[in-house]
């Protein structure tokens, strides 16, 4: 079962990268943003949509449509 469980897309190049933390998956996501600008999204495999909603509501969401509450990580960028 230690198969992957999230997958970092990026619609802006050809980073495809699967990971089984989520964690990792979001690091990627951060460094991806960090390093090129790029929006990178991940697709969650197999967690439950109260998990996806849960990192949506703390601001962690990578999806595309998150952008705006994402607000705090681009202050950081500053
Ligand atoms: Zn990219």
């Amino acid at each position: 079962m230690a198969n992957k469980r999230a997958t970092v897309t990026c619609p802006d190049c050809d980073l495809d990268e699967e990971f089984e933390k989520l964690a990792a998956a979001r690091e990627c996501i951060e460094d991806h943003r960090t390093e090129t600008g790029h929006e990178a999204v991940w697709e969650l495999d197999r967690l439950s949509e109260g998990v996806e909603r849960a990192g949506d509501e703390a601001g962690v969401c990578g999806r595309e449509g998150c952008g705006d509450k994402e607000s705090v990580l681009f202050q950081d960028e500053l």
